[in-house]
């Protein structure tokens, strides 16, 4: 990347592909699964992992690594790579510093596909996860390490209960426990919060939100900020400091220095599970991205006004939404992402179930989706749809009021949404 220190708003245009003489202006989709070599010797090197360069698309692709470059650098990063979906990004983070036997802490609240990877399948690996309150203290947060603890887990703005992690207590007790703290960034964006920033040294994202923004493609990424030392306590993260059998005997930190974990990841991981992005889906994510400056401050000031109008209806018993005054989340929001949040919130309206089903299959602009953070504003009432398996009291353990709406709102003009809002709660 030519200039580091540029707005990160030019970022999001020009990051990633810069073009030389004669070269397309457009990111060009390399829809090949292979390379071509002159010699044998050249591309036993690149197994050797002694050359870089490009030889099967399953481990890596010149268009995605463009789109990973221009997120690293709007993360303030050192090294990134896509990954086919957020699910896939997460399960890498952890999967590349933990193995059978390790155990990792995650804040709850955290996405409910990440939840049921880190409390269910990833357990069925033998890493187990403790579930600790966002909101604990740093000494319940001290209280869950255990010899074998390798890394934190937590999500900037939580989906869809929106409360925000304070990163200060997390990376406090993490890097004291000498461990890495891992954080999805996906609702917040780099626009509104680089966790880099605040001492976190790993970051995910599902980039099918925001960053995509148009419910175009499903994608994850993952970038690595370079800081957190592999080697701080001899043998803990041994998958990094000590030698790869399936590489001859490579060390990744020795060998790559602050690229080491990003390594990892792409050489032995992605080669052995094969979760890459299809270049035309990192394509189109770059398309998207090229306007995530614009996009970003429109969902949360529209976001904020619907807030507001919503807490004052006389129909909504209660709502969170982190740029409110009176969000218990409020004072975070300001401490971290003093310029907005997010565009999504939750809220319960008087007659709970039944009048957020009603209310929703009213709603004509704004549609009912699985789908959240997009330019179209959305709606999903996880009791009849994500979770509809659960009964009320199951769905009150799990953290989700049966009454819970899920609002993402997007782009349009302010004056519709409102116009829609208002008159489906008319009809309940
Ligand atoms: C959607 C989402 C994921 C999962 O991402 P996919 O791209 O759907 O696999 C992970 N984390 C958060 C916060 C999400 O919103």
């Amino acid at each position: 990347m030519s200039d580091k220190k540029r707005s990160i708003k030019t970022a999001c245009v020009q990051g990633g592909w810069e073009p030389q003489k004669g070269e397309p202006r457009m990111l060009p989709i390399y829809q090949s699964t292979t390379f071509k070599y002159d010699t044998s010797e050249q591309m036993g090197k690149l197994f050797d992992l002694e050359d870089s360069g490009y030889f099967y698309t399953r481990l890596q692709n010149p268009t995605n690594d463009f789109v990973a470059a221009k997120i690293c650098e709007l993360e303030g990063g050192v090294a990134a790579m896509l990954t086919s979906s957020g699910q896939a990004a997460n399960f890498y983070a952890v999967f590349n510093i933990c193995e059978a036997g390790d155990h990792f802490i995650a804040m709850n609240g955290i996405y409910g596909g990440t939840f049921n990877l880190f409390s269910c399948t990833m357990k069925k690996l033998g890493i187990d996860c403790t579930f600790v309150d966002v909101d604990c203290t740093e000494e319940e947060l001290r209280a869950a390490f255990k010899e074998n603890t390798k890394c934190v887990f937590c999500e900037t703005i939580t989906n869809p209960g929106v409360s925000i992690c304070d990163f200060d207590k997390f990376v406090k007790v993490a890097h004291e426990e000498h461990v890495p703290v891992i954080c999805d960034n996906t609702f917040a964006t780099p626009i509104n919060c680089r966790p880099i920033e605040f001492g976190v040294d790993i970051v995910t994202h599902s980039t099918t939100k925001y960053l995509d923004g148009h419910a175009m493609t499903v994608g994850g990424c993952i970038i690595d900020s370079g800081n957190f030392d592999w080697n701080c306590v001899p043998g803990k993260f041994k998958g990094l400091t000590e030698p790869d059998e399936s590489y001859h005997g490579l060390t990744y930190t020795e060998k790559f220095g602050k690229g080491a974990y990003i390594t990892k990841a792409t050489s032995q991981l992605m080669r052995d599970l094969g979760s890459i992005q299809s270049p035309q889906n990192a394509f189109l994510l770059n398309v998207g991205l090229e306007t995530l400056h614009l996009r970003m401050p429109v969902h949360c000031s529209n976001a904020q006004i619907v807030a507001e109008f919503l807490e004052k209806h006389e129909k909504v018993e209660w709502i969170h939404y982190p740029g409110l005054a009176g969000d218990k989340y409020h004072d975070l929001a300001q401490k971290y992402m003093p310029n907005g949040t997010c565009g999504v919130m939750a809220l319960g309206l008087k007659g709970g179930r039944d009048a957020s089903v009603r209310f929703i299959d009213h709603l004509k602009m704004i549609s009912i989706v699985t789908h959240v953070a997009d330019a179209k504003s959305c709606v999903l009432h996880p009791a009849s749809h994500t979770h509809r398996q659960m009964t009320d009291e199951q769905l009150l353990v799990a953290g989700i009021d049966p009454s819970l709406i899920r609002l993402s709102v997007g782009i349009e003009d302010v004056e519709d949404i409102l116009a829609d809002l208002s008159q489906a709660l008319d009809e309940v």
